[in-house]
């Protein structure tokens, strides 16, 4: 049971970084109502995403430099960048629109303060009561969210895997990438057609996060016929 619990909570984890902070605050590939939005923010700032601004923020940063010195990604930078989080709206640059969205703001500043309330909860909490289950709400999804920014963002996106489009980039689609992000793992052709929320091109490229996208938001931009007949164009 408990095994089931924190497998669920990994999928929850990885579906909010996935389809909330990177495809929704990111690149605004969908629309979510006012509701929704709130509530997988929230959920997302109690399993220590933090910011939604900031993550995006780099994010964008990640897609304008990739593989520069100005790229927040690679492993070395990655954590001092993420720790010298920009606290002031002139510093924003490239996540400048995201300070119209109040909810976002909100978000944005009351990430850490819910998030620490929560791991000194559930570890009070499961402590006293010798609740594995809280214990595993406090320190597992940290672990992930690590785990899917220094080991999957870095190296399998950018080092494994083939190319389906001749980005400038080093982007790549990783199979190995998929148990842990699903339809993310095909990022060169994110890269290429980064504004889409439904990442996958070739018919094996299956993207569940995007069914996901489809039962929560609307409005979702969709590139996957125009980037199937851009590639089966270059493949003659
Ligand atoms: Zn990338
Ligand atoms: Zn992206």
């Amino acid at each position: 049971m408990l095994l089931a619990y924190c497998l669920a909570l990994l999928f929850v984890t990885g579906a909010i970084a996935e389809v909330f902070y990177h495809r929704y605050v990111g690149h605004q590939a969908f629309k979510l109502s006012p509701r929704m939005e709130s509530a997988i923010m929230y959920l997302g700032s109690a399993l220590g995403m933090g910011s939604p601004i900031t993550w995006a923020l780099l994010h964008r940063y990640h897609h304008a430099y990739t593989g520069t010195d100005k790229d927040p990604h690679p492993v070395e930078l990655c954590g001092w960048r993420a720790m010298l989080l920009p606290n002031k709206p002139k510093q924003f640059g490239l996540g400048r629109d995201l300070l119209k969205n109040k909810r976002l703001v909100r978000g944005h500043k009351t990430c850490d303060r819910i998030h620490n309330t929560v791991v000194m909860v559930c570890l009070i909490g499961g402590f006293l009561f010798e609740n594995y289950y809280l214990l595993v709400t406090a320190i597992l999804p940290l672990f992930y969210i690590r785990f899917l920014e220094r080991v999957v963002a870095v190296y399998l996106l950018h080092k494994i895997g083939y190319r389906l489009f001749p980005t400038k980039d080093d982007s790549r689609n990783c199979v190995w990438a998929f148990p842990f992000i699903f339809g993310g793992a095909w990022h060169n052709n994110h890269h290429r057609y980064p504004n889409s929320a439904d990442y996958g091109v070739l018919r094996y490229e299956i993207d569940p996060y995007y069914w996901l996208i489809k039962l929560i938001g609307y409005d979702c931009i969709t590139h996957r016929a125009r980037a199937l007949t851009d590639y089966n164009r270059k493949a003659k």
